[in-house]
């Protein structure tokens, strides 16, 4: 299939992998602020194809992941978690790392101890920008203090064919950091364009819930007061101590009325904040099935599990494939300086419930609306339709209804600048999906649940007031 209807589709995963394939194809943000191609000659479009997530018909994700791990010694497999050497849940014990990180701190730990092994030259990570329309874009690091000033996840789109294009065969060595479908489209350009191996020589995985669109960030900003174009900086993961930390909060900079204010709110504070309800979801991000990075060298995610969740610092769950990465984690783990607990896989899975049912259990579903509806879609390992009882259903249709209105109904909320005819025009989606969701739930868990939760939620005001 072409990368022609993957991108009139909207489906483009937008990594710019494409952009690194053939240099007439750009890439570009658009005005819902996602980055898709831009073509020059109409021959392009097939010559991208065997790097794209979205069409491949040869590779996937488990056949990538075979040729690069299935000869480690004593590696093992899972099918909902792809190859793994070992599994851990835990933190950076020495420095400021897990102060400092979204979880527990281990991504950029891992990404330090690789260069002072020198493993690397540099990565190649989201970092902040000065540079143009956007507030983060890929860029490099060479120094300890320059990839410790990267760390902390940006719920924001960036695409590293600028990077990658300007130092591809200088002789450097470097680790790229990326969520899931921008680093299956790395190991496709690895394999199709070998010289890149030298250039590219670890990858590190971030678990993803779903890529969102620029406009993520700025409507956040624009609920708290913060006109569009007047965000200036955004932490999406302050840790509030004292509180779960899947409870955390959102710090902005910006300017109100020519002043130079910060804000900070919890995230559950929000009228965007439920990531269930997709709001700004990048259309692949449904198409996607691959959960847990499986072609990255380590795969690095929260540990939303009742033993580490309650605690305010942060927990990493962490999946490794590269045999060197497993001797550097188990030489920290001796030395103490890291502290890591030996996982089972159904715990890995368990951390990421709600993504796995969504990506593996449901995409097939999704799948099916687009054939009856005789459109073009993606074909993905777990495709194939599951029963899906038909309250999920609807959740689906209306997760579906959130993340493209939500695209649509902002843009005309920026252009007649009036934040509430966005809410306004929301509402109705948000009122049907908890409606939904909450007889899903009383269906699934029993009315006992229901009761159980209404009690959670009194005592949590309680606590508060
Ligand atoms: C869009 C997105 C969605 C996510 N969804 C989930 C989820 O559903 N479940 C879950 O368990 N975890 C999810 N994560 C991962 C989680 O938020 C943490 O990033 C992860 O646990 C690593 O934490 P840390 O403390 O080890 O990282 P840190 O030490 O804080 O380092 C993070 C590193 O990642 C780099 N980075 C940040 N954002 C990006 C990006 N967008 N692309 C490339 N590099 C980046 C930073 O530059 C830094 O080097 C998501 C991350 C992102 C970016």
């Amino acid at each position: 299939m072409s990368i022609f209807e993957v991108n009139k589709g909207g489906y483009a995963v937008g990594s710019g992998a494409y952009s690194v394939f053939n240099k007439n194809i750009k890439t570009e943000l658009n005005d819902h602020g996602e980055y898709h191609y831009v073509f020059k000659k109409s021959n392009d479009l097939e010559v991208a194809s065997c790097v794209c997530a979205m069409t491949n018909s040869r590779d996937n994700e488990t056949t990538v992941a075979e040729e690069l791990y299935g000869a480690v010694d004593g590696i093992k497999h899972n099918p909902t978690i792809g190859y793994y050497s070992e599994l851990y849940a835990g933190y950076v014990e020495e420095g400021d790392y897990r102060l400092n990180g979204s979880s527990g701190g281990l991504t950029t730990w891992i990404l330090i101890e690789l260069l002072r092994n020198k493993k690397i030259d540099g990565v190649i990570h989201v970092k902040a920008t000065n540079d143009g329309p956007v507030l983060f874009s890929y860029a490099i690091s060479r120094t300890e203090e320059e990839i410790r000033a990267g760390a902390k996840s940006r719920y924001y789109p960036a695409e590293y064919s600028k990077v990658i294009n300007e130092i591809a065969g200088n002789g450097e060595k470097f680790a790229l950091v990326g969520i899931p479908s921008l680093l299956f489209e790395m190991q496709l350009l690895l394999k199709y364009i070998p010289s890149l191996r030298n250039t590219i020589v670890y990858t590190i995985g971030l678990i993803c819930g779903h890529q969102k669109s620029t406009k993520y960030a700025e409507c956040i900003a624009w609920e708290c007061g913060i006109a569009p174009g007047n965000l200036r900086h955004i932490d999406f993961r302050k840790k509030i101590a004292n509180e779960p930390s899947n409870r955390y909060a959102i710090e902005l900079q910006g300017v109100i009325d020519g002043e130079e204010v910060t804000i900070v709110k919890k995230q559950n504070e929000l009228f965007i904040s439920d990531w269930g309800h997709g709001f700004f979801k990048k259309k692949f991000s449904d198409y996607t099935d691959d959960v847990f990075n499986e072609t990255a060298d380590v795969s690095l995610g929260d540990a939303w599990l009742p033993d580490y969740v309650g605690d305010s610092k942060g927990n990493n769950i962490v999946i490794v494939r590269s045999p060197y990465i497993s001797d550097m984690i188990k030489e920290g783990i001796r030395s103490k300086r890291i502290n890591l607990d030996l996982l089972e896989a159904q715990d890995v899975i368990d951390s990421q419930s709600g993504l796995v049912r969504h990506a593996h259990n449901e995409i097939g579903y999704r799948i099916l609306k687009r054939k009856r509806a005789k459109e073009w879609c993606p074909s993905k390992r777990f495709s194939g339709y599951r029963e899906t009882p038909f309250l999920r259903r609807r959740i689906q249709d209306v997760r579906e209804k959130i993340a493209l209105s939500s695209h649509k109904k902002y843009k005309d909320a920026v252009d007649f600048s009036d934040f509430y005819s966005f809410k306004n025009s929301m509402r109705i989606h948000i009122f049907n999906y908890r409606l939904l969701y909450l007889l899903s739930r009383i269906n699934e868990d029993g009315f006992i649940w229901f009761l159980r939760s209404i009690k959670k939620k009194i005592s949590m005001k309680h606590i508060r007031k």
